[in-house]
């Protein structure tokens, strides 16, 4: 038996990557140990351990939009860890925020840029003439019908 099928019509924000520019640690003055704060192997008092302890989260990076109009994204490590974002594909973000990477053949074929503006609630075919302003219009009608002057047989069907 086949698998049912299913077409996304999902929205998300996206945006295409330029450059994934990794954050680097600085370089050390002195000699440094090579421990984890987190497994407790680390020594907790040279210039390393002093910079894991105040940025936290690490490795993260910076997504670099191939707009420039576009803000940069900073990402942390587990989505570096789960997403191993690469330039030519897309960030992506979805309503809820969940953030994910996508390669750019699959986003490209699954997705169409909207504009910055809804146009559609700008659409004079979508619009309702005044007088029938009150009544149920349904925006698929074309325009002219609304439900005084019902124009599908079914309406007076018994
Ligand atoms: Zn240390």
């Amino acid at each position: 038996m086949s698998l049912p099928r299913y077409r996304c019509h999902k929205e998300v924000r996206a945006f295409k990557i330029a450059e994934v520019r990794h954050d680097q640690m600085p370089a050390f003055l002195r000699p440094v140990c090579r421990g984890s704060l987190l497994f407790g192997s680390a020594c907790g008092r040279c210039e390393r351990c002093q910079f894991f302890r105040e940025h936290g989260d690490w490795p993260t990076a910076t997504l670099v939009p191939q707009n420039p109009e576009l803000d940069p994204v900073k990402v942390g490590s587990a989505y570096l860890a789960k997403h191993r974002p690469e330039a030519g594909g897309y960030y992506v973000r979805y309503d809820d925020g969940y953030e994910s990477f996508s390669k750019a053949k699959a986003f490209e074929e699954g997705y169409t840029l909207l504009g910055p503006i809804d146009i559609t609630l700008f659409d004079p075919a979508h619009a309702i003439p005044p007088k029938y302003l009150g009544r149920p219009t349904h925006p698929a009608d074309p325009p002219g019908t609304s439900a005084d002057f019902p124009v599908s047989t079914d309406a007076n069907s018994t």
